[in-house]
């Protein structure tokens, strides 16, 4: 049922598609995405946006995309500094009226030609398409184990599935944007929250080419902070777990002290063990400052949480309706 209405409204090209392009310091790429970009979703249907969200670029990204022909169907949010892609994708979601979104990069490295493909799975009944990297070759091999060892972490440490080579590049029936837009927790891992929104979602393989110009702008720094966002919002172990090793080193010492007390009664009092006690001092010394920085990851996000700041602020917003 769903499935027929679905293809009828491919097929009557009478889909309202909106494309949420997130984009920082791309103007080397960004005309030319637009116009194949345009291109494609003209081809596939009549009513379509663009919505382009610049997250505070520094170069002439915004002039750019004034400076292409006239298409009322492109909109732009221009946030007032940069925020970050998560909430770059979270605006674009806030602002779009499409009966499917659709998430991708400007720097082509999310082959367009994948639209037509992603909505046919949508029109087969799936409500979340993702784009799967066949691989991750052109990416560092600090990068790739890196990513390995966040996926693995994240699979033992949260409810949550989230697919080891998907990443942002997705459709999203408006069911899905209508739930994710109704979570509003500030410090936003949408990988996780793809994922914990759940749905019926499927995955299209895909080759990820390089980028095509400028530079990824996602460095060591920004992605160790996006995996410990994702951990500590999809997962508690972390925080709980000090209650486990507490546990395991107050048996362990009650064991020790039990054999001391021993040893001394049956063969009398011998007090060497000056290196063994300075290990121990430093040893939990570092489990405590340890699990207090782990506690205080979680206390800086409550704080983010309780402080209710917008998630971002738009400077400049044209092509809306509001807007004329
Ligand atoms: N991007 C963004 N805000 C940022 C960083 C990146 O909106 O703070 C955009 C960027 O313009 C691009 C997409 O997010 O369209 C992916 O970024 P990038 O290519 O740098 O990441 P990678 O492909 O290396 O994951
Ligand atoms: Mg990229």
């Amino acid at each position: 049922m769903r499935q027929a209405k679905r293809s009828q409204l491919i097929e009557n090209k009478q889909l309202f598609i909106s494309c949420i392009v997130p984009v920082f310091n791309e103007e080397l790429n960004i005309s030319r995405f637009l116009l194949e970009l345009t291109a494609c979703l003209e081809s596939l249907t009549d009513s379509y946006e663009i919505i382009v969200v610049d997250d505070g670029s520094k170069d002439a990204t915004i002039e750019t995309i004034c400076k292409l022909p006239k298409n009322s169907h492109i909109k732009v949010l221009g946030f007032s500094r940069n925020f970050g892609k998560e909430i770059a994708l979270t605006a674009g979601l806030d602002h779009c009226s499409g009966d499917v979104a659709i998430l991708i990069d400007a720097d082509f490295q999310h082959p367009i030609e994948l639209i037509p493909v992603f909505l046919e799975k949508w029109a087969g009944g799936s409500d979340m398409v993702y784009g799967l990297r066949n691989s991750r070759k052109n990416e560092s091999r600090a990068k790739r184990s890196f990513a390995l060892l966040f996926y693995w972490l994240m699979s033992k440490l949260s409810k949550i599935t989230i697919p080891n080579h998907a990443g942002d590049f997705r459709l999203l029936d408006r069911k899905v944007i209508h739930a994710l837009n109704h979570v509003n927790e500030r410090t936003r891992f949408m990988k996780g929250l793809y994922a914990w929104v759940g749905f019926n979602t499927c995955a299209v393989p895909y080759d990820v080419k390089e980028r095509a110009g400028g530079q990824s702008a996602w460095g060591f720094g920004k992605l160790t902070e996006l995996a410990i966002t994702g951990i500590t919002s999809f997962s508690d172990v972390p925080l709980r777990v000090w209650g486990f090793v507490g546990f395991i080193i107050s048996l362990v010492s009650l064991i020790y002290a039990i054999y001391i007390v021993t040893v001394t009664l049956l063969f009398g009092a011998d007090l060497p063990g000056f290196p063994t006690l300075v290990v121990a001092i430093m040893f939990f010394g570092g489990v405590q400052l340890l699990s207090i920085g782990i506690l205080g990851e979680y206390i800086a996000r409550i704080f983010t949480e309780v402080k209710r700041r917008p998630n971002y602020i738009v400077d400049q917003k044209f092509g809306f309706d509001e807007e004329g």
